[in-house]
């Protein structure tokens, strides 16, 4: 019972009091503290000034196992080790973790910290990949006009002026062109290159309907303050641009550069003053996953960034082992909201390849997403979508047109960006019933189970669509 009185207002008496929450609704308000860097080995005499400098985080990012061993020394098994040598090995991207994340990590359990499993690639978590997923899943290199730029919907368009990241997913949508070569993948060459961003900018402008610009890549942290103002100026002056959103991984995943590198601040904020001045809308779009990831660095970054008038939205992804169960999720949405970090979107993994172990089902978005709407303010409660191969845009999870449970296919289609066509997601095989995943083992199953799921999909689309052509070019169907 409360006890109390406000202002002539006795609580006691209230009908219908209700009894204050429970520790669960103040979580998310609850961020880690104090110099918490200094259980890692490598960072135990590393002052607060030397942490949060942008350039020290730069030249003390971990690319190779021995740098990781160094880094963590005992705190980790000589088997943890081995495990990570051979996943480093035959990783799709690069591997590059700030000391930021590095700290972030728990490793007395690092097999299931989410921090750890979404930059740290483990040999034996690896799963064999699905056999429709491809490279390119989302086939962005098929609608570039210029290189390093994807128009496929009408107004809008990505502009990716460098191939380069403060660290590196391995679940990257892009890990065709992202990064350096590794030993499984050689890059599609998107070098920062301004001829390049003259040529995206002239087809811009020839482009009236082209009104928003999505400028990510590659990470538009890595952008020098001269060229991040230099593209942004430019895009500004282009008449029929109107809105335009930067990018990046950043402020997750090196939230200190926003304390420190004030030039890089500085050019933001001047192109964002610059469009508020001529009515178009600048924002920073940014990619929280984990609401571990959130520390008194990010509040104290996100903060500078609100004084300063930046809007900031969130796109995070769907991936098993970091944000796939309810109180996670609302966790992190929650706290985004405390940040004023808009939640935007949640993705559905996309099917690249080589990081199986990440995806989740269609189902899984669902149940999450419905757990999730009414937990807080509806305009900070996340989209849930799935970014089907083919470029039928971001579709929300639940308007699929039929959803076969047991094969893991769902079909999507989105009449108002591509008639006529229908766009396919499939679950990872490992999250399937063992006879499903049978099925899929021989590849004379595939065209029936996948022309029977269009086939019911046909049959519950109330508009009655004429013949389809098959979008999904990894579908191998006409
Ligand atoms: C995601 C994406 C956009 C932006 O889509 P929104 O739904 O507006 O966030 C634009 N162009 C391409 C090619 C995209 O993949
Ligand atoms: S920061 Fe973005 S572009 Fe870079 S590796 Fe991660 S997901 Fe890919």
């Amino acid at each position: 019972m409360i006890q109390g009185r406000t202002e002539g207002y006795d609580l006691e008496t209230v009908p219908n009091l209700k009894p204050p929450a429970g520790p669960e609704a103040l979580e998310h308000m609850n961020l880690l503290q104090g110099e918490f860097w200094r259980k890692v080995p490598a960072y135990r005499e590393i002052d607060e000034a030397t942490f949060l400098d942008h350039l020290w985080q730069y030249r003390h990012s971990v690319k190779t196992p021995k740098e990781l061993t160094d880094t963590v020394q005992d705190l980790v098994s000589a088997s943890f080790l081995e495990d990570l040598q051979a996943g480093f090995y035959r990783a799709p991207m690069n591997v590059r973790v700030s000391p930021y994340v590095m700290a972030l990590i728990d490793w007395t359990n690092p097999y299931d910290d989410p921090i750890r499993t979404q930059f740290i690639p483990l040999a034996s978590r690896l799963l064999p990949d699905h056999p429709k997923l491809t490279l390119d899943s989302l086939h962005e290199q098929e609608d570039s006009p210029v290189p390093g730029m994807t128009h496929r919907y009408a107004d809008k368009a990505l502009f990716l002026p460098t191939s380069v990241c403060p660290v590196y997913c391995r679940f990257c949508t892009r890990s065709y062109a992202i990064g350096g070569d590794t030993d499984v993948v050689e890059k599609a060459e998107l070098a920062t290159d301004p001829k390049r961003w003259q040529q995206a900018f002239a087809y811009i402008a020839s482009h009236p309907e082209l009104q928003d610009i999505v400028i990510s890549g590659g990470d538009t942290y890595q952008l020098p303050a001269k060229s991040l103002k230099k593209i942004g100026d430019a895009l500004l002056d282009i008449p029929n641009v109107r809105r335009m959103r930067f990018a990046s991984k950043g402020v997750a995943i090196l939230p200190s550069k926003i304390l420190t590198d004030h030039a890089w601040v500085d050019a933001l904020c001047s192109v964002v003053q610059r469009g508020r001045s001529m009515g178009k809308d600048v924002v920073l779009h940014t990619h929280f996953n984990s609401p571990n990831e959130i520390t008194w660095i990010t509040e104290k970054a996100m903060r500078r960034l609100f004084e300063r008038g930046v809007t900031v939205r969130n796109q995070s992804v769907l991936i098993r082992g970091v944000n796939d169960d309810k109180e996670t999720m609302r966790l992190l949405v929650r706290r985004l909201g405390y940040l004023n970090a808009h939640p935007y979107y949640v993705y559905l993994h996309d099917m690249v390849k080589g990081v199986e172990d990440l995806r989740t089902t269609v189902q899984t978005a669902i149940d999450i997403e419905k757990f999730v709407r009414g937990c807080t303010a509806g305009y900070n409660t996340p989209t849930f979508v799935c970014d089907a191969p083919g470029g039928g845009g971001k579709r929300d999870v639940h308007s699929y047109d039929y959803y076969d449970r047991e094969n893991g296919i769902a079909v999507y289609s989105a009449p108002g960006v591509k008639p006529n066509q229908w766009f396919l997601y499939f679950d990872p095989l490992t999250q399937l019933e063992p006879q499903a995943r049978r099925r899929w083992t021989d590849p004379a199953n595939h065209r029936a189970m996948i022309e029977a799921a269009l086939a019911q999909a046909k049959r519950c689309d109330a508009f009655d669509l004429r013949p389809v052509s098959f979008a999904s070019a990894n579908t191998e169907i006409r």
